[in-house]
C-alpha cells in the first residue's frame, strides 16, 4: 500500500486524488490520507505529488503512517 505523510499538510494539490483508479484517498483533519486496505498499490499517485508526501509502505518505519492513514480514512 501507499500512504500519505505529513508533507501533505497545507498542500493544495489534489492531482493524486484524481489519478487514483480506486478512489481510496480520503480527507483527514488537515491532510489527505489513503485507505491502506483499498489501495491497490498501483503507484500512479506517487509522481503526481509535488510535496513528496506519498510513499510506499515498504520504506523503513512506516507502520505509524499506515495506522495514521487507516485511522483517518475510516473516521468519517
Ligand atoms: Fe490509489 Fe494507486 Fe495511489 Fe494506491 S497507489 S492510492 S491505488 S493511485
Amino acid at each position: 500500500t501507499y500512504i500519505v505523510n505529513d508533507n501533505c499538510i497545507a498542500c493544495k494539490y489534489t492531482d493524486c486524488v484524481e489519478v487514483c483508479p480506486v478512489d481510496c484517498f480520503y480527507e483527514g483533519e488537515n491532510m489527505l490520507v489513503i485507505h491502506p486496505d483499498e489501495c491497490i498499490d498501483c503507484g500512479v499517485c506517487e509522481p503526481e505529488c509535488p510535496a513528496d508526501a506519498i510513499r510506499p509502505d515498504t520504506e523503513p518505519d512506516m507502520e505509524k503512517w499506515v495506522e495514521f492513514n487507516r485511522k483517518y480514512s475510516i473516521a468519517w
